[in-house]
């Protein structure tokens, strides 16, 4: 089952810890796995709160090794970001993501966006613009359809060609957001200054709303903050009626999270974005 093989890779770290081998092992296999094409892509619904409707989506990746079982992404990601290979798996999520978008459209009437994480290390590369906009020639995708989540911590190193890519990426057309916010400490006068779209508030504010009042006015700052300076704003991790109806209360505009709907497989997704039109 799942779980059991969930298990053999905590079996496997805990066996291995220390040990060069495991380090080889493992990238031997991601390697393969990403050459191979043995990662899979799950997309997670989101959905404006007042309607119910859904709006577009997060591409969330997903590796399940035939030995190791499922071995969750915030596991391999820092791996892969340790062992030089996140640029390649971030070049492949945005070329399957621009597939799979393509592919929709090849169905029905698709004009929703999806949102792809990418690493720091990948968006630092010189190249990223140039690639980014291979990927769209070759797929004959809009980039209208895509959006960039970066986390809050990336954006701690706060310089100008930072700045200058984010606006680059926009100019192509596609739609930037910052990812986890609130758990990078950056600084309010930084935010500003950021040409970003969208606020996504990180799952553990959601979480304290519903542990007293302190945390109902975090969540409520940092829908104001988005509001003052005109952002979108995501609620992620919205798992109980409780934290939607303060959510509603607070006029946040959009939520993802398990109360609506977990990462689906493709087909899964197709059918809820074919429901969602009709
Ligand atoms: P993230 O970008 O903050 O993604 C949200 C995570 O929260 C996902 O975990 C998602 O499945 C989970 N989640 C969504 N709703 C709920 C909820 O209601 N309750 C709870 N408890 N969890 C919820 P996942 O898929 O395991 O991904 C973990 C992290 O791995 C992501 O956090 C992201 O930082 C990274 N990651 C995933 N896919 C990619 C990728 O393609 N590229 C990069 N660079 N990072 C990725
Ligand atoms: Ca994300
Ligand atoms: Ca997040
Ligand atoms: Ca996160």
């Amino acid at each position: 089952s799942k779980s059991r093989k969930g298990n053999q890779f905590e079996l496997f770290k805990h066996k291995l810890v220390g040990k060069n081998d495991h380090i080889l092992v493992l990238e031997t296999k991601l390697r393969h796995a990403l050459k191979q094409n043995l990662l899979e892509l799950h997309y997670q619904p989101k959905m404006d709160l007042k309607t119910g409707k859904l709006v577009g989506m997060e591409a969330l990746l997903r590796w399940n090794d035939e030995e190791l079982g499922q071995i969750p992404p915030n596991e391999f990601i820092p791996f892969a970001e340790e062992c030089g290979l996140i640029s390649d798996i971030g070049e492949w999520v945005l070329k399957k993501t621009a597939l799979q978008i393509k592919e929709w459209e090849k169905h029905f009437l698709y004009d929703l966006r999806v949102a792809v994480n990418i690493s720091p290390l990948h968006f630092k590369e010189p190249d990223f613009v140039d690639k980014l906009n291979a990927i769209f020639e070759e797929t004959k995708v809009r980039p209208e359809h895509l959006e960039i989540e970066l986390t809050e911590m990336s954006m701690m190193d706060y310089n100008k060609d930072l700045i200058n890519k984010i606006q680059e990426v926009k100019r192509l057309g596609l739609t930037v957001a910052i990812d986890d916010f609130g758990t990078g400490y950056s600084s309010l006068g930084y935010l500003k200054q950021f040409p970003v779209d969208t606020l996504k508030i990180d799952r553990s504010f959601i979480v304290s709303i519903t542990e007293g009042e302190s945390g109902v006015a975090m969540v409520a700052a940092i829908i104001a903050l988005a509001q003052a300076l005109k952002l979108k704003v995501v609620a992620e991790g919205v798992e109980t009626k409780e934290q939607i109806e303060i959510l509603k209360q607070y006029n946040c505009e959009y939520v993802q999270g398990y109360y609506f709907s977990r990462p689906l497989n493709v087909e899964d997704i197709t059918l809820k974005i074919q429901k969602s039109m009709k």
